[in-house]
Order: structure tokens, then sequence, then C-alpha cells
């Protein structure tokens, strides 16, 4: 049988996407047409961007699954007219990407870079930083992203605390779950970092409750989704001195409006949605992967559940 699937995404990205998915479907043996425009009762696999345009699948008569080309699919997740499995992204590229964007954030806010970087002025100031392993890290997700940043961060020797939904083990890290975790992870975050979904169980998680749990002058780290930090009381954390600093990568509105007060803020660092993307020549092997276990019958990888919404 010959598979049909449809490169859903911008244009710029099939240009990028078109050799290495050829590559490796072609290395697996998979027997497809690939291409941008199929009429939708012909298409097996839809390989998905949020912004591809389909918001409804109900022509898609014959459609076997469709296959994100991101790590979040809060976008697609509750569309009522996808009735076939939704995989997600996770990629070895995505993955490398956002370990050294976390590693690197956090030891900008470890070392205290800032101090000389940002003050070339004269002034001998002459304050070592302390060791990793007297800053404790706290990380909420314990997923693919969370785990191999986590383990990373505890190589470096920093101690670290983190939280997932269901109950966790993972080299390196103290794991945590439930209400009481969360409350834990919180209380000894010297550096938070989010890696969660966003669900309707992780929006406003980091709210001015959870913030309040925290040690005075910590700092948050997001490259997760902005719906899980309340603004309003991150905002009002900094200004009061319970948070030391933001650095954050996502947002509510994206991109974030030029008038949002994170921008202004003095104690707040914006990167614009750049964390990690998906790196296509490692993305692509995952894609045909699953377009070849779909054409054999096997299990999909990386299998959302569409209840719990990632
Ligand atoms: P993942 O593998 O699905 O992991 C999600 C983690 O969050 C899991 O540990 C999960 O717990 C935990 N979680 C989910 N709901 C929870 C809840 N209600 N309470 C406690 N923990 C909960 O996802 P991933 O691949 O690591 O990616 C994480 C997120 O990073 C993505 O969803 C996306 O939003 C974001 N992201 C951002 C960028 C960027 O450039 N800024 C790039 C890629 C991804 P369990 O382990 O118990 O399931």
């Amino acid at each position: 049988m010959t598979a049909t699937l449809l490169f859903a995404s911008k244009t710029e990205r099939w240009t990028t996407y078109e050799a290495p998915l050829r590559h490796a479907l072609g290395a697996l043996g998979v027997k497809y047409r690939l291409g941008t425009d199929f009429p939708p009762e012909e298409v097996d696999y839809i390989i998905y961007a949020p912004n591809s345009g389909i918001v409804d699948f109900t022509p898609f008569t014959r459609l076997k699954a469709v296959l994100n080309l991101w790590a979040g699919v809060e976008a697609v997740v509750g569309n009522p007219t996808l009735q076939v499995p939704l995989a997600r992204m996770v990629d070895f590229g995505l993955t490398q990407g956002m370990t050294e964007w976390v590693v690197g954030h956090t030891l900008r806010h470890h070392l205290g870079m800032d101090t000389h970087i940002l003050n070339q002025d004269g002034a001998w100031r002459k304050t070592a930083p302390p060791l990793a392993r007297d800053r404790r890290i706290g990380l909420l997700g314990l997923g693919a992203l969370g785990i191999a940043a986590g383990t990373t961060l505890a190589r470096l020797g920093f101690p670290v605390t983190g939280w997932s939904r269901s109950e966790k083990s993972a080299e390196g890290i103290t794991c945590r779950h439930g209400e009481a975790g969360l409350r834990e992870t919180l209380a000894q975050a010297d550096i938070l970092i989010l890696l969660l979904p966003d669900t309707p169980a992780t929006r406003d998680v980091l709210d001015a409750d959870a913030i309040a749990r925290m040690p005075r002058g910590a700092v948050v780290i997001n490259p997760g989704r902005g719906p899980l930090i309340v603004d309003d009381a991150l905002i009002a954390a900094l200004d009061s001195g319970q948070l030391g600093h933001a650095t954050l990568d996502v947002f509510r509105t994206e991109p974030l409006p030029p008038e949002h007060p994170f921008w202004a803020h003095p104690k707040v660092t914006v990167t614009p949605h750049i964390a990690s993307e998906t790196r296509p020549d490692t993305a692509a092997e995952v894609i045909a992967e699953n377009v070849r276990r779909g054409e054999v019958g096997e299990p999909l990888l990386h299998l959302v559940d569409r209840d719990l919404g990632y």
C-alpha cells in the first residue's frame, strides 16, 4: 500500500522538511506519496503544524493519524473533528536544544553573569558565585524535555527536585508528584524551571500562592507555555522582591505585545519563543518511523492522551 502524506505547515517549512522526510521514509522502505496538496479523501497522514490552516478534519475520510510537528499540542488536542490518533513530537534535536537553553539561562542566574556583563564600569566586584551544589533547582514537568534538562543540571552538580502528574524516577532528580509534591518542589526552588504542557490542569499553576511558597529572591525560567504563569502575580512578586528575576520564552499572547509590562520590567528577560524547535533532520526520522508503524499496524510513538490534553 502507498501511504499519502500531507505536509500541512507554512510553505517555508516545506522547503526544509521535504528532503529529510523523503530520505527518512526511503531509509525505512515506506511506500509513500508526499506533498502539500492532495484531495482530503486521499490523505492517510497529516504532518501537522497549528498554523497550517486546517481546522476541520472531517473531509479527511481515510485519515489514519495526525503527526504534530511540535511538542505542544494545545492548539489541536481539543479539536472535536479530529477522530484519529494524534502523535506529538519528541525529537532529539528539540530535546537537545531545550537542554542547552535551560542550562544556559540557569547558569546565567546561578553565576550572576549580569553583574559583570552589564557593569563594565571600573568597579572590582569580587564575589565568587556559589557552587552548583548550593543552588537548588525546582523543575515542573518531568517529560521528554524536563528529564533531559533536569538530568543534565544534576550532572553539573545542582540538587534538582522535579514534579510531574504521575509518580516517576529519573537519575539525579528527586521526583515528586501530587499537591504535596508541588509544595515541596516550590519550597526548595532557588531557580524554578517550567516545562509543563498547557492543559486545563496546569494553567495558572504558578499563581500568587505558589510563588509565595518559593524562597525569597528565587528566579523563574519558563520555556514551557505562557498560561502556566499568572502574569500579574509574577509582576507583583518581582516588584516586592519575592522573586529576583523571570526569564520567559513563552507567553499567553505571542508575539508578546509591545505594550506588555514584561518588556519594560527590569527583572524580566523576554526571549521570543526560541528556547528550542523541532529540527527537520531528526524529526523526519520520528515522523517516518510513525508512518512505518501506522502502515504495519504497530502502535505509534508519542501518542497524545486526548483526555489529559498532552
Ligand atoms: P511531555 O513529555 O508530555 O511531559 C510533560 C510533563 O508534564 C510530564 O512529566 C507530565 O507528567 C507533566 N504534567 C502534565 N500535566 C501535569 C499536571 N497536571 N501536574 C503535574 N505534572 C503534569 O512534554 P515535553 O516534551 O517534555 O514538553 C513539555 C512542554 O514544553 C510542551 O508541552 C511545550 O508546551 C513546551 N515546549 C516549549 C518549547 C519552546 O521553544 N519554548 C519547545 C518545545 C516544547 P507525567 O510525566 O506524569 O505525564
